[in-house]
């Protein structure tokens, strides 16, 4: 018989959660704050315990999907964590998961980032990051492995979160790019449809393609001189604020990287490629 495992929050994620577990044939015992929310884990076999402390007491391993970090402080107070390992999916920042690590000291604590919605739970393209004990992940990893592939990057809590939020953050740029680009070409009534699968998806696919470059420049050093230096995307990159007010689109979404663009060829690097930005952008942050 496959462990039993404990799932405290049935939102939408944790719903997904104590689903993918119940199809494995794990014993799973919920708990939500509003009682009775995701009545369908009830015919799935899922077990409802009436107070989270119940819900901990009755599996060694406890997965925690609430809202937010606060949530999850509020929720574990005072509970008996001994022999425990508690999971943590609960989205944080580095520090918030390192001060949650030593606030459920008692337990095994494993950090996670979900890098997936519920729908991708238990499908191939989900992966899950964990950081912090790294005894609990291995002694855990079989039953992690039933909800996404699991991604251990650590025994520092904090890492899991650097990683989804780093994630987070090259995603959000990204669509923050493509949804500007969407507006200018509606700001000529061109079609979003064939805009996009034309000319948007294959130009941001092939642009793509340059990040190992990029990454390698970082790990190695520059290997050649930039095909496209800093110098000409900072005095080209003007265009795209002026285009974008002249066609009246707000700029805000893209006004920062120009920022960026002259603060790096201020600073010396107008010969340099876009990997030199990082650093920029570490040193303005320091
Ligand atoms: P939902 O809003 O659907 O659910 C929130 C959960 O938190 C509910 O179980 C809710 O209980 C509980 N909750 C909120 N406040 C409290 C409180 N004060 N005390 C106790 N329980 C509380 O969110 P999701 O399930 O979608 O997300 C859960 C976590 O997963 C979040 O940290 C989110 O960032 C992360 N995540 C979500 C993804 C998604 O696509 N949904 C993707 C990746 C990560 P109640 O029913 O009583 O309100």
């Amino acid at each position: 018989m496959k462990p039993p495992v404990t799932v405290l929050g049935l939102g939408a994620m944790g719903t997904a959660l104590a689903r993918a577990f119940l199809a494995a044939g794990h014993p799973t015992i919920v708990w939500n704050r509003t009682p009775g929310r995701s009545p369908e884990l009830d015919a799935l076999g899922a077990t409802r315990a009436t107070t989270a402390a119940e819900a901990v007491a009755a599996s060694p391993l406890v997965v925690i999907c609430l809202l937010v970090d606060a949530t999850v402080h509020s929720t574990m107070e005072g509970i008996d964590l001994t022999g425990k390992t508690v999971v943590n999916l609960t989205n944080s920042t580095p520090d918030q998961a390192r001060d949650t690590a030593k606030l459920l000291d008692a337990a095994e604590y494993l950090d996670g980032g979900i890098m997936a919605v519920p729908a991708m739970i238990g499908g191939s393209a989900a992966f899950i990051f964990y950081s912090g004990s790294a005894a609990a992940f291995e002694q855990h990893r079989d039953t992690l492995a039933t909800l996404a592939r699991p991604e251990y990057v650590g025994t520092d809590p904090g890492l899991a979160a650097l990683h989804d939020i780093a994630l987070l953050t090259g995603m959000y740029g990204m669509f923050a790019g493509a949804i500007h680009a969407l507006a200018l070409a509606g700001s000529e009534q061109l079609p979003a449809g064939s805009f996009t699968n034309r000319f948007l998806l294959p130009w941001l696919t092939a642009m793509l393609t340059s990040l190992p470059r990029i990454a390698k420049d970082l790990d190695d050093g520059p290997a050649e001189p930039a095909g496209s230096n800093l110098a000409m995307q900072a005095a080209a990159y003007d265009n795209l604020i002026d285009a974008s007010v002249a066609q009246g689109v707000d700029p805000s979404l893209v006004v920062p990287m120009g920022d960026l663009l002259r603060k790096a060829v201020a600073g010396g690097y107008g010969e340099a490629d876009l990997a030199a930005l990082v650093g920029v952008l570490r040193t303005a942050a320091g």
